[in-house]
């Protein structure tokens, strides 16, 4: 993507992009690692330092190119270590990136989109409504204003685990969702291995096999209610689209590795999906599938019409699906303080103030 001044961005370019666009510089496609490595590894925010390019080169580069990362517009720390990054992009629009320290690592929860076209009921990136998918460059982007965090605060680059979690639906933006992991894969660029990267959906079942067989990420899944008629008050545009019989037939087909399986979100709503008998519905409708069960203990939010499942009904509930041999973790939950938390990112500066996604007609509608 073009940025303001017509040159291009190069974090907007895969690797084979930026081969073509080198040797249209007059450079030698090997040129594209050289420039990879100074953006990806070494952090290059401009070419004169690109030492091992030539003067000529980087002179070109420097007319035609710019490593442009998204604007930090906002940063708010937590309490419990977790960072929350407001990015605002080229054309104004808003987006949050979650840093989460974990005991020895960082994981960083991506944005695919700009506001969603979803709408789930418990979220507030719903509310926005949708506003366009990210590109490339953005996603990328994320991370490397991430590691600069990182690098700045604790002189570390310890960011190990990616989870396309954040604002948007991952599969709804799919091809440059997956040419972002190649380019977060790829030895000269980010190298970091698809063990470590996680894609959430809340069930695009149309797009699942295409990209299983891909086989570049672990999947998880934003179940939420183990019916079709509560699915569809919980996740009324999801349920809608892509019910669940037809997502869980999606799934079954699955293509997974022998040890891997998927993960399906399940957000504890009071009164609403955490019932024994919910408990029991979910063991069998994942009975057929190589499933384990991430319990997500709701946040408190000013629009969410729902009330946290209290913390002794959760272990009631997690107690049943271990008892029935599924295998079930309880997330804890991070950044709550700075509405960072699961289904509370809304592109909100400070107290009050949104900026970002405007409701729009959400695509396929
Ligand atoms: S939970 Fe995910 S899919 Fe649902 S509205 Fe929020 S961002 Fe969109």
């Amino acid at each position: 993507m073009p940025i303001m001044d017509e040159r291009v961005n190069l974090l907007d370019l895969t690797f084979h992009e930026l081969e073509t666009f080198l040797v249209k510089l007059g450079a030698r496609p090997y040129a594209a690692r050289q420039v990879w490595q100074w953006v990806f590894q070494r952090a290059a925010t401009d070419f004169e330092g690109m030492t091992d390019l030539t003067k000529d080169l980087r002179a070109r580069l420097a007319l035609a190119a710019a490593i442009a990362y998204p604007e930090l517009a906002d940063l708010r720390e937590s309490r419990d270590g977790t960072a929350k990054f407001l990015l605002q992009l080229a054309d104004g629009q808003c987006i949050e990136t979650v840093l989460i320290p974990e005991e020895d690592h960082y994981t960083l929860c991506l944005s695919s989109q700009a506001g969603c076209a979803l709408a789930c009921a418990f979220c507030a990136t719903g509310k926005l409504g949708f506003a366009r998918n990210v590109s490339h460059g953005e996603i990328v982007g994320q991370i490397l204003v991430a590691r600069r965090y990182l690098a700045a605060k604790a002189g570390e680059l310890n960011l190990r685990n990616l989870v396309f979690m954040g604002m948007g639906e991952p599969l709804l933006n799919c091809d440059t969702v997956v040419a972002a992991i190649e380019s977060i894969r790829h030895p000269q660029g980010l190298n970091i291995s698809s063990r470590r990267i996680t894609v959430s959906t809340a069930g695009v079942a149309d797009k699942l096999a295409a990209f299983g067989r891909l086989g570049m990420a672990a999947l998880a899944v934003s179940l939420h209610a183990p019916t079709q008629e509560l699915r569809r008050e919980i996740m009324p545009r999801a349920a809608e689209a892509w019910p669940l019989p037809e997502l869980i037939a999606a799934l079954r087909a699955y293509p997974l590795k022998a040890r891997d399986r998927i993960t399906f979100e399940y957000i504890m709503l009071g009164g609403v999906n955490d019932s024994p008998e919910h408990a029991r519905q979910l063991v069998r409708l994942l009975a057929p599938l190589k499933a384990k069960i991430n319990l997500i203990a709701a946040n408190p939010s000013p629009d969410m019409p729902f009330t946290p499942t209290p913390r002794d009904r959760i272990e009631a509930f997690q107690n049943l699906l271990k008892g029935k041999g599924l295998t079930t973790t309880l997330r804890k939950s991070k950044g709550a303080d700075i509405a960072a938390a699961c289904g509370q990112l809304r592109a909100r500066r400070g107290e009050g103030e949104e900026i970002g996604a405007a409701p729009q007609t959400p695509p396929g509608d």
